[in-house]
């Protein structure tokens, strides 16, 4: 109701051209908008898991439609230097994707080249050399994949007889018990990925033909080099994609990824993305203190002069975003108005991987 409501005001307010007068002002030009994606369909991802994924299509019109409001996309480097000297063209954007799957080389990689638009990838370095998919995702994937059956789950970690899965939270509880049984230590000789293999072909699914598709997998390096030759710039998401109470730990986990991006991409990184959005203010000293410039959270707003470099808002576009509601994050509209704000600070929001949650605007 109040989604539906908040709609039709912001298509009242573009049939009055405010959304034109706002994305033409001074307010606009002094302001950049930091968009974020996490995946782009390999198949029908964007149907099991729409507040992470979009279709192919879904990020096609939305660059077109970046392209038709005139903005003006910019590597994420120049656009922080331009933002904080009070230089940035009108209607500044930054295109951001998380993770760093093997779906950004395939699907938003040649969309990105048509249209010319540069962009930055926030490369998460812990599984790009053991090339297998996210155990979470993959058994979330894969237990939505078989929801009109029943799941054996015997000698899987967590697991009894027979589970349903009709339903969202039927997955959800069962996913999350075997990951519980996983953290908990108690998957004995499985390690992860067997145990995510084990309910994949439970689950009634190929799982060699899985591991070609490349799904839910992350980019290898020798693509990871490939890309960077063909411009992509690949920037920081810690090794492990964890954001621990303790912020030397959460530094730690940084240089490591960095020390695996330099050695892929020959350049030191120094822009970073909270994994999930997560963020604590303790760790923004030694961030500075190690030489990182900017860290993207997903705050929604548009970034301005007077934006703390270390906690720079993101808008993250799903599936389940309108293109009205996308349309007026990019004139800055949204951002004038009144609205709901999430922040994902200390003991905010603290979401992590899903099981089958939904993630819009909080896990990237
Ligand atoms: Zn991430």
């Amino acid at each position: 109701m109040i989604r539906t409501l908040k709609q039709s005001s912001l298509r009242m307010m573009n049939q009055l051209g405010i959304g034109r007068l706002v994305s033409g002002s001074e307010w606009r030009r002094r302001r950049l908008l930091i968009l974020c994606y996490h995946g782009v369909a390999l198949a029908d991802e964007h149907e099991w898991c729409p507040g992470l994924y979009v279709s192919p299509s879904h990020l096609e019109r939305r660059l077109a439609l970046l392209q038709r409001l005139r903005c003006n996309v910019l590597p994420l480097k120049e656009a922080l230097t331009r933002l904080y000297l009070g230089d940035l063209p009108p209607r500044a954007v930054v295109l951001t994707f998380d993770d760093g799957y093997f779906d950004f080389m395939v699907r938003a990689w040649p969309l990105l080249r048509r249209f010319g638009y540069p962009a930055t990838v926030y490369l998460t370095t812990g599984r790009v050399e053991r090339n297998l998919p996210n155990v979470n995702l993959l058994m979330s994937y894969a237990l939505w994949k078989s929801r009109q059956q029943t799941l054996d789950g015997r000698d899987v970690p967590g697991l009894g007889e027979q589970y349903p899965l009709g339903t969202m939270d039927q997955r959800q509880q069962l996913a999350q018990r075997v990951i519980d049984a996983l953290i908990g230590g108690n998957g004995g000789e499985m390690r992860r990925d067997d145990v995510a293999r084990v309910v994949t072909e439970r689950a009634g699914i190929d799982y060699s033909a899985l591991l070609e598709s490349r799904l839910l997998t992350l980019m290898r390096p020798d693509e990871i080099r490939t890309m960077t030759a063909e411009g992509v710039d690949f920037q920081l998401h810690t090794h492990t994609h964890r954001t621990p109470d303790d912020p030397q730990e959460f530094v730690r986990d940084i240089l490591v990824n960095r020390e695996w991006l330099q050695e892929m991409t020959g350049t030191q990184a120094s822009h970073l993305c909270y994994p999930s959005g997560n963020y604590r203010h303790d760790y923004l000293p030694l961030l500075r203190q190690h030489g990182i410039e900017s860290a993207t959270t997903c705050d929604p707003d548009l970034a301005t002069h007077g934006s703390d470099p270390l906690l720079l808002p993101r808008f993250v576009d799903t599936d389940e975003v309108s293109s009205i509601v996308f349309e007026s994050w990019v004139t800055g509209l949204a951002a004038r108005l009144p609205r709901r704000t999430r922040r994902g600070g200390t003991g905010v929001a603290g979401h992590h991987i899903p099981t089958g949650r939904r993630y819009s605007n909080a896990w990237t």
